[in-house]
């Protein structure tokens, strides 16, 4: 039976189920970090805030209470029914140098204790190393994941995870993932040591060093990524491909004294009202909580960070399904500068979503558009260079060009494609300019994403000049065999006059005079509507 099985998809996130000794757990799912030493949120709290996996250090079990762990398994110990992930101690050699264990000792016992999710010992690549520690932390992660490639086949009943190292040296990712997918053993594949790329809120580095390690992988197989924890990247890592990710930072900011929110992260001393409605956040007030003891107050803002993680996942997993996660991630991106950034960094790969995006999904849900990042989405750039391809088919040689108004959908059944008919006769092919989804020919009109998005009805200048482009491109390729060219300026709306401008003066510049017909937008439309269809400067 396969460990991991796909339910659904949406850009290269997945729905999935990932089955372990424990049971299924529905992904993407987060792993609180647990230390059994100092847990002030019980793991029954963690239960009941919908945690069905948690992860912890078996460096330190190991060291700790090694014969009493051994003695109960990892669940009997900790008290706790659902996923156990055990970590190997990587963090700690990241974070404080070596640690004394070897690979073999922390891989058989994990395997003894029962933990459901198992790493070997592998060396973190840190941010800010040499290309030669990196190389260094690549080879030793591989020389011992082959050390006990038998042991954890052995093992099966655990799930073992093989980190890919390489750090910010993407080539070094992906030679290391390369090499991990063909030792066999090994169900899930862990992106090594981010975390001191968050703390340096490096995220576009993250970015990169994902989609380095996705590109080389299997694509059905499950990827943990190490040490992601603030609510805010959540959709972000998702939307790349990542199933799972673990963390500590629920409860760091909460001994901090920072409360997480899911674009960003306030102090304690800064708030005068919660702005959540969580359990703790509805019983307390800030002022409350400043005057509780330190230990209360820590424990009181880490289930509220935990209550926020879990809300983001949730979010996060009904956008996919849905298929909104790019509408999900521009919403986002709109929040906070840093998020934007981390928008930014993720649509610098959109070949790379392209390749895992499906097409069909989201064709039965209206897009919703906002601007012209809205339409960088892999269905929408896979469909507008379709039509460019297509250009104006042999058999059409008189053209009309028009505005394709948002709310007159769809266009070549719109009041105003009615009426251009009647006026010039069926001899026509319209050509709408409709931003900021770009250009379209009567067609494919009824074709997702033309028929079936919402939009704003202004637009802006560079919204205009790309409809503009796009129109441009699809006449362009059969200039020479075109017979009359008419431009339709819908007089009153705004931006569609600009748009007549432009495209007649660059229908101009390739050698076609265009006929101008002009129409009044209120002779067809109510009047606020083309009121609203304001052109928006920058
Ligand atoms: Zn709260």
């Amino acid at each position: 039976m396969d460990v991991f099985e796909i339910k659904d998809k949406d850009l290269a996130g997945r729905i999935g189920v990932l089955r372990t000794r424990s049971g299924d757990l529905r992904t993407p799912a987060f792993f609180p970090v647990v230390d059994p030493q100092k847990q002030l949120v019980t793991l029954k709290e963690l239960e009941e805030l919908g945690f069905r996996s948690v992860i912890t250090n078996a460096y330190l079990l190991w060291k700790r209470y090694g014969k009493e762990v051994a003695e109960k398994g990892v669940h009997r110990f900790l008290g706790f029914e659902g996923v156990v992930m055990t970590d190997s101690g990587a963090y700690q050699v990241l974070r404080y140098g070596d640690v004394d264990i070897d690979n073999r000792t922390v891989v058989e016992f994990q395997c003894l204790i029962g933990s459901d999710i198992g790493v070997i010992l592998d060396v973190p690549t840190s941010y800010d190393v040499s290309l030669g520690d990196a190389k260094r932390s690549v080879e030793v992660t591989l020389s011992r994941a082959r050390e006990v490639q038998e042991l954890v086949t052995s093992c099966s009943a655990t799930l073992w995870v093989l980190p890919i190292q390489g750090g910010v040296y993407t080539d070094l990712v992906r030679f290391s993932a390369a090499e991990a997918a063909k030792l066999t053993g090994y169900s899930m594949y862990g992106i090594g040591s981010p975390v001191t790329v968050m703390e340096g809120y490096m995220f576009d580095k993250l970015v990169e060093m994902i989609v380095a390690a996705k590109s080389v992988l299997p694509p059905d197989a499950p990827v943990h990524l190490f040490g992601a924890g603030h609510p805010a990247i959540i959709p972000f890592i998702v939307a790349l491909g990542v199933d799972t990710f673990d963390s500590a930072s629920y409860m760091l900011y909460a001994r901090d004294e920072r409360y997480m929110t899911e674009s960003g992260t306030m102090r304690l001393s800064e708030l005068d009202e919660f702005p959540c409605e969580c359990p703790v956040c509805s019983r307390y007030t800030p002022d409350e909580l400043r005057e509780m003891s330190y230990g209360e107050r820590v424990k009181l803002l880490a289930l509220h960070n935990l209550h926020v993680i879990m809300r983001e996942l949730k979010r996060t997993r009904v956008a996919l399904r849905e298929g909104r996660l790019w509408e999900y991630l521009e919403a986002k991106s709109r929040m906070h500068p840093a998020l934007k950034r981390a928008f930014d960094a993720v649509r610098r790969f959109y070949r790379f979503l392209e390749m895992y995006d499906v097409d069909s999904k989201g064709v039965t849900k209206a897009v919703l558009l906002y601007s012209l990042e809205s339409v960088q989405r892999p269905r929408i750039i896979r469909r507008r260079r379709r039509i460019e391809d297509m250009g104006i088919p042999l058999w059409a040689s008189n053209i009309v060009v028009l505005p394709g108004l948002p709310f007159d959908k769809p266009y070549s059944d719109s009041a105003l494609a009615r009426y251009v008919r009647e006026v010039l006769g069926k001899d026509y092919l319209l050509v709408f300019m409709a931003p900021p989804l770009g250009a379209v020919t009567e067609l494919l009109t009824y074709a997702y994403p033309w028929s079936q998005y919402e939009s704003k009805y202004s637009m802006s200048v560079s919204e205009v000049e790309d409809a503009v482009g796009m129109v441009m491109e699809v006449i362009v390729k059969s200039s020479r065999r075109l017979g009359r060219v008419v431009v339709v300026d819908l007089k009153e709306c705004e931006w569609c006059e600009y748009a007549a401008l432009r495209i007649a003066t660059e229908l101009r510049s390739i050698g076609i005079e265009p006929v101008i017909l002009s129409i009044k937008c209120g002779d067809l439309y109510r009047d606020f509507l083309c009121r609203f269809s304001t052109l928006a400067k920058p």
